[in-house]
């Protein structure tokens, strides 16, 4: 991060050597005023693209956004890279996506072009001074979000920038100015013409962020939720306290992952099987939609887990996600008043049991049901599955037990099929 930093001051030094204007922009800028480390450096510039790649060689540079002026310039080892974007207006926006064409123009122009004044500064790293036509060094010191300009129209060219405006409320837990939050309320329907990838970006920020909970809140109030998930919407009197419990549990887990945060919010307002084509329809992985259902299938299964068979337990132990699992039901159960905790403590002691204990080999195998003769077919997964649940509930302790077992079985079976 340091050297980082060291990079984007050189980078800086190196355009103003060459007599160009250069100052740090947008999100760094923001990050630095908070006190944040900033993720990374963008570089604004009155150099054109093609006098960037001159200036820091056309080795170490890289025209990824030309068609938008941006230059990547790659940085020594440890520096990461550095986006160089000529000053420019956006022009255009007929798709409410993405602006029609650019054109290179002044600082001015390039800070109104950007969405929130917090993110429409510029700073010059050698005379250390913020260069400010927005106003965001006073939303800053307010802690406000606030679309630059008229809300309406910088909606309406760009419609991500709603779902933005929360993001930033919820991360940097910052509230959003009311003639921003108005214009959101009025256009939200429009989000829909944003790419579900694009959306899912922003989703899988804003139910992480540390300000989760009122981001959420913000996302429902706005009208997010109606538009984005209509299934998780508390609009019954019923559903209204699970809702409220939801977001109480979301904010009480600490540091979720997104399957784990967007679990605790779906959990009980979803039918089971709607679940899956919700993740899929926001178009997540398939291993997050997994993760996702398995949580909310499960997530009542531990809290007495210390009553149960262990054959139903342990399945649920042995899983990746088990360690989830528990921090969501535990955290739920915390929240629902619950005093009684045993269950969770009990799995977590299990969870110390060594592998081979926790996980016992399988006493048979296909080979097994193969020798005894059984044709092939999916028999051998059932039987196989009742031979390991007899196994881990103590029932059959031996292969010879199990074999014995499983040829019993066969008899009894073909004696019903005779
Ligand atoms: P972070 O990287 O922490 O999400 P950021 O502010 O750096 O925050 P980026 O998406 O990296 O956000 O964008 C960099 C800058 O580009 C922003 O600070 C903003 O000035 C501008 N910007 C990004 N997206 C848009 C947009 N959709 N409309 C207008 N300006 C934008
Ligand atoms: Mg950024």
């Amino acid at each position: 991060p340091k050297k980082q930093r060291e990079f984007a001051v050189w980078v800086v030094k190196q355009l103003r050597k060459a007599g160009f204007i250069a100052y740090w922009a947008g999100g760094c800028v923001r990050d630095q005023l908070l006190g944040r480390t900033p993720k990374d450096y963008d570089v604004a510039t009155n150099a054109l693209p093609e006098q960037v790649r001159e200036i820091f060689g056309h080795r170490r540079t890289f025209a990824v956004g030309a068609a938008f002026g941006v230059i990547t310039v790659n940085g020594p080892k440890g520096a990461g890279q550095i986006e160089v974007a000529t000053f420019r207006s956006d022009l255009g926006y007929s798709d409410g996506r993405h602006p029609d064409r650019v054109v290179f123009s002044s600082p001015r122009e390039d800070a109104l072009r950007r969405d929130f004044t917090i993110n429409g500064l510029f700073y010059d790293p050698i005379e250390e001074r913020v260069i400010d036509y927005v106003g965001g060094v006073e939303d800053i010191r307010q802690r406000i979000i606030r679309a630059i300009g008229d809300p309406y129209q910088r909606f309406a060219e760009d419609k991500l920038r709603m779902l933005r405006a929360v993001r930033f409320v919820a991360e940097l837990q910052f509230t959003l100015d009311p003639h921003t939050a108005a214009a959101i309320r009025d256009l939200v329907h429009q989000i829909r013409e944003v790419s579900q990838e694009r959306i899912l970006m922003e989703l899988e920020r804003l139910f992480v962020a540390p300000g989760r909970v009122e981001g959420l809140r913000l996302f429902r109030e706005l009208g997010f939720l109606d538009v984005l998930l209509p299934e998780l919407k508390p609009d019954t009197q019923e559903r209204e306290p699970v809702w409220a419990l939801n977001l109480r549990i979301l904010g009480a887990l600490p540091d979720p992952d997104f399957p784990v945060a967007f679990a605790a919010v779906a959990r009980k307002l979803v039918q089971p099987g709607e679940l899956s084509p919700i993740c899929k329809r926001l178009r997540m992985s398939n291993q997050v939609t997994d993760k996702i259902v398995w949580l909310v299938e499960h997530e009542g299964d531990l809290d007495r887990a210390h009553l149960r068979p262990w054959s139903e337990v342990q399945p649920l132990l042995i899983s990746p996600w088990i360690h989830d699992l528990l921090k969501l039901a535990e955290t739920r159960a915390i929240q629902e008043g619950q005093n009684d905790l045993a269950g969770f403590e009990w799995c977590r002691e299990r969870l110390r049991w060594p592998p081979e204990k926790l996980n016992p080999p399988f006493l048979l195998k296909g080979d097994d049901l193969h020798a005894l003769g059984l044709p092939p077919g999916p028999i051998y997964r059932e039987i196989l599955q009742e031979v390991r649940r007899a196994q881990l509930d103590g029932v059959l302790q031996s292969r010879e037990a199990a074999l014995e077992w499983v040829q019993r079985k066969l008899k009894s079976m073909n004696g019903v099929g005779e």
